[in-house]
Parts: C-alpha cells; structure tokens; sequence
C-alpha cells in the first residue's frame, strides 16, 4: 500500500508554503480566483509562502497575454506572492533530470499510440461498459519492436508504468480519507510526443521541488492525485497535502460558466467591482467565516480555516457579491472614491468633494453612477434624471413657484426651507418631499435631500426648480 497519510515531514521552522499554479490558457475566472485566494490566505495566515507558478507547458493553448493576465489579476485582487513567477516553459532541465530519473528505474516507456487509436480504445471500452483507460497495449510491445519504431522516428510519448495491486491512500485536507486502487488507474502519459512534460508529471515535480506543503485546487483534479503521488513517490519526492475544493456552480446548479453568469476578473474589474468586494464575497463562498461585514485581506487571512471549507458545491449569490460591493465602496475614503468613479477632477467641486462622496457613496454601487450624480449636481441643465415625472406635474406650478420663493428667503438652510415650503403648501411627507426631490434630481430617489440641496450650486437650485414651475405649466396646457 502506497500511504500518504501526514506524512510530510513539517519541521518545527519549515515554512508553509502554498502555490497558485494555473494554467494561462484564458482570463482568471471566479473559481481560479477563489482557488488563489484559499492558497494565499492559508499562507499568509501562517506567516508561510505563497508562491506563483505559471504551467504553461501547453505551448498550443497558452500565451504569454493570458499569464500576464494572471499577474495583473493577483496584483488588482491584492494578493502578493512571495516566490515566483515561476514558469514551467523554462524549467526543462529538472524535468528531464526527473523523466531520466525514471526512465533508468523502467518505470517509463514510449507509447506510439496514435490520438485515433487512443478515441477508438476509449470508445470501445465506454461502448464495453468499462471505466476508459490505457490498455497497455505499448508497455508490452518486445524491446526489438520498441527499438524498430524508435530508430524509424515515429512519434512516441512516454507513459508511466502504474504499479499493480496497490492501494493509494491520502488524507485529503478538505475531503479527508481518501482511497484509490491502482488498477483503476491506467498507465499515463509523463511527457507528451512533442517533448513536453504531461501536466500531471510538471505540476507534481514543481510542487515537491519547490517544496509546496499545501496545495489547494479544484474539486475536479482529485482523480489526478493518486497519480501524482505515485509519480513521486517512484522519484522519491515528498509530496504536498492536498485538499481539493468543491465546484462553484451557477443559481442552475450547474458548474459556474458563461451561460449562468460567470465573468472574468477582468470584466468585473471593468464592471467597476471592487478586489475588497470580490475577496470579501469570495473568502466566503464554500467557506464559512464567522465575522460578517467587509474584512481586509489580514482580517480575512487571520480568520481562514481549513476545517471550514465546505464539501458541497458552492453557489455563485451575484446579489451577495454585490453586497459586498456596497460595503467596499462605502468604506472607502474621499479620495480613493473619487478616483473610484474617475472624479478625480474639477467635475466635483474643490470644497464639497468630502462632502459629496459623503452623500453619494452610500448610493452607488458602481463609478457610473457617481458620474451621474456629480453631473446631476453641479452641471447646469434645466432637468435631469430619467424618473417619471408624474408627481411632480401633479404638484403644479405654483408648488414651484412657491418653493422658488422660499429658497430665496432660505437659501443655505434646507430644514427651514422645506418646512416654510410645508407650512405655506399644506403639503408633507412623500407629497412634500416627491415633488422637491424630482424638481433637484429628476429622480425619486437618491442621498438625504438636505444634503444635496447643501451641495448644488445656488444658481443651479434656483434654475431647476424655475424648468420645475415650466414643466408643470407645460403639463397642464397640453391636458386633455
Ligand atoms: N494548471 C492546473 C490548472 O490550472 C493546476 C492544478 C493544480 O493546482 O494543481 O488546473
């Protein structure tokens, strides 16, 4: 029996060491992210190393765009690491050193098997009612055959030979025990025929070589693990612990895709979410923490758990992400606001600026919005806003005219203008407040409408509630 059972050897001053090690064939997605931030904050909790490493050994499918894209995702989501870049494009070396390492034990041999005669045996074996894996067909093909094919160049991969009648046990860190039969494990392939380590063979070797303790990924790379375990345990390699992650799905069920509203970071990050938003949402997705509200990423890694993370898949809540939105930006100070909503110039105010991301921020989730009402308040167009419009006619011109009035002999003071605009009106509550609000706005709802009659311009209060008196003239002529 093959026993990886706690079995790493954790020195009293060994570091823990964590890794995110994806591979860049597409933008960072949701569940990418939530794997790198698990592994970061695991690291940082214990004062470890989490180490970045790109697997980019698949030169068809990965680019240089997207492993930059990964870089520029961590940094946006504010998790640094402490090792790496790493990219598996470069470490040639090892890996050879490693694939000769088991090539002089026999563990290795080359497979000529072609992709169709590979899809062929898979079929006839599902269409047979058995579990699809290499039939071995290669591994007993006679030393002179091996030797004809070789020296007539034809392409070969190199497979592992999977020991028979062993029993792979490992403690899985969120799964626990866990138990799989080697002959339920074809032999696999360790370098493809174009040279290049087999994903299996490279993320297990880095992992040991770079003396990764802990590694978290996704749910769906669990049957990988026996694999890898007995790779290195042929090579004599310490392997990490693993723990796998159960799946994100959609408000479907089903895996979180495109289809049922997944988005890259980066088009979140265009969306205008906040990376404190998005690690607050998803430190707690699959993951139970007991603090709510809108934690920094030291307050989330001090309260990370293993022991916490659930088995079931998680479902991807964008109502709960955008809770967390709201906190986010209303936590953030005057200036990372207004750079938030690129206000950073004159389009606010010098002196109301505090003032306004005060009275604002609470009402936006996203930078457009803040846009909206830094236009709707300070620049000078007769009526904003796109609410209807129906309560304000019905409060009528002389309303308007009124208030106008009123502003005059209460200008910097709006308790006691909408209080002598009541008394005078005989109008209060909603039908006192409605009117005033659409007249300012052009919207029913919005910050405290003290406060934003505190920031408009006076000539521009003064000219809304003028188009106001307008508009209801204009209403009531065109009555039927
Ligand atoms: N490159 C693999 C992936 O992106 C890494 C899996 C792992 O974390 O071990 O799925």
């Amino acid at each position: 029996m093959i026993e990886h059972l706690w079995r790493f050897p954790v020195e009293p001053d060994s570091v823990l060491k964590t890794r995110f090690a994806p591979s860049p064939t597409g933008r960072m997605h949701l569940g990418n992210a939530r794997t790198a931030l698990f592994s970061a904050l695991l690291a940082y909790r214990q004062g470890g190393h989490f180490v970045l490493r790109i697997e980019d050994t698949d030169a068809a499918r990965s680019t240089v765009l997207h492993a930059e894209g990964v870089l520029e995702d961590l940094r946006w989501l504010g998790l640094p690491w402490q090792e790496g870049p790493f990219y598996q494009s470069r470490r040639q070396d090892l890996y050879a050193e490693h694939f000769e390492a088991l090539r002089a034990q026999g563990r290795l041999y080359p497979c000529f098997c072609t992709p169709e005669a590979l899809a062929e045996q898979r079929r006839s074996q599902l269409a047979a009612g058995r579990p699809p894996r290499y039939d071995g067909r290669c591994a007993r093909l006679p030393a002179a055959e091996v030797d004809r094919r070789m020296a007539e160049n034809q392409p070969a991969a190199l497979r592992f030979r999977v020991p028979e009648g062993q029993t792979v046990v490992f403690e899985d860190l969120i799964r626990g025990p866990q138990c799989f039969e080697s002959k339920d494990i074809g032999d696999f392939v360790v370098r493809r025929t174009d040279g290049t380590p087999a994903f299996f063979f490279s993320n297990a070797v880095d992992d040991a070589d770079m003396g990764i303790t802990h590694v978290l990924r996704g749910e769906d790379h669990l049957t990988n693990t026996p694999r890898q375990i007995l790779l290195l345990e042929a090579l004599r390699l310490v392997a990490p612990y693993y723990g796998h992650l159960p799946l994100i799905t959609g408000h479907d069920g089903a895996p979180l895709s495109k289809r049922n509203g997944s988005q890259s970071i980066a088009e979140l990050r265009a969306t205008g979410y906040l990376p404190l938003a998005l690690v607050n949402y998803l430190a707690r997705l699959g993951h139970h923490l007991e603090k709510p509200g809108l934690l920094s990423l030291d307050e989330l890694a001090a309260a990370f758990d293993l022991a916490a993370v659930g088995r079931a898949p998680a479902r991807f809540d964008p109502a709960q992400l955008m809770h967390y939105q709201k906190l986010a930006v209303s936590a953030l100070p005057v200036d990372a606001f207004l750079a938030f909503a690129e206000l950073g110039d004159d389009r606010v105010p010098e002196a109301v600026r505090a003032d306004f991301v005060r009275a604002v921020a609470p009402n936006v989730n996203f930078p457009a919005e803040a846009r909206a009402w830094a236009e709707c308040l300070f620049t000078d167009q007769p009526l904003v806003g796109t609410d209807d419009l129906a309560d304000l006619h019905a409060a009528g011109s002389a309303f308007f005219r009124l208030a106008a009035a009123l502003f005059e002999a209460h200008p910097d003071d709006a308790g006691a203008w909408t209080r002598a605009v009541r008394d005078q009106s005989g109008r209060s509550g909603k039908a006192l407040f409605i009117p005033l609000r659409l007249a300012l706005t052009g919207r029913e709802h919005g910050p405290e409408l003290r406060d934003l009659f505190a920031l408009m311009p006076r000539p521009i209060v003064r000219a809304r509630l003028a188009a106001a008196e307008a508009a209801c003239a204009v209403a009531r002529s065109e009555m039927p």
